[in-house]
């Protein structure tokens, strides 16, 4: 199993400390169901499926919701067409793209289940190995999250009550693992806070780049 790099390992810890990342709670989960956007990373999304399903979920609703899965690999962060993710290869070849397969996902849910789905949860999780391969750090990967949502919105307009981007991160090798909670954490990532970190880490690159 991979480890969270230094870069991203202070990168979260950052958003944690500014309230970009707050742990996620209840409070901040659907009473209704909703489909989860999820990379199908055997060694870290089973763990976060259970913890929704059987933990968080049950406590914000009083009971089981309905969770419909929509895998693709990467995570949401895959589904820009900018994303070096999005591309759905089979033997070398390009058989589909990442935002097809979602939408697909999303469709047909959204067919099958009738109402019972009414709310999107977008998964980036770290260290992601398809993340890793495309060298695509956390602040990168949940950017490309941030994009995700947006096209979700247009993509099936006035359709959910609500799209939240929820990072599942695996501390594997930090401080942060020596908890009887075990290493794994799920946040809500907020974008404001979030988009303003991310404007002054690139504050530097623009002067370096126009000197
Ligand atoms: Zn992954």
């Amino acid at each position: 199993m991979i480890t969270l790099s230094q870069s991203d390992y202070e990168a979260i810890r950052a958003m944690i400390d500014q309230k970009a990342l707050i742990a996620i709670s209840p409070a901040h989960l659907p009473t209704n169901g909703f489909i989860k956007v999820v990379c199908p990373d055997g060694d870290t999304t089973p763990e976060m499926i259970n913890h929704f399903h059987f933990d968080v979920c049950p406590k914000a609703n009083g009971g089981f919701v309905c969770t419909h899965l929509a895998p693709v690999t990467g995570g949401p962060g895959a589904i820009p067409e900018t994303s070096p993710m999005h591309a759905l290869t089979y033997k070398g070849k390009v058989w589909g793209n990442a935002h097809d397969q979602v939408c697909t996902y999303i469709e047909a849910a959204l067919s099958v289940k009738g109402g019972r789905i009414t709310n999107v949860a977008l998964v980036p999780h770290a260290p992601c190995g398809m993340a890793t391969v495309k060298k695509l750090s956390v602040w990168e990967n949940f950017e490309l999250s941030f994009l995700a949502k947006e096209m979700i919105r247009k993509e099936f307009p006035r359709t959910f009550e609500s799209v939240k981007v929820m990072p599942h991160i695996n501390f594997a090798g930090y401080p942060e693992a020596n908890n009887p909670k075990g290493p794994f954490r799920t946040y809500l990532l907020r974008r404001e806070p979030f988009e303003r970190m991310l404007a002054s880490q690139r504050k530097p690159e623009r002067i370096a780049r126009s000197a």
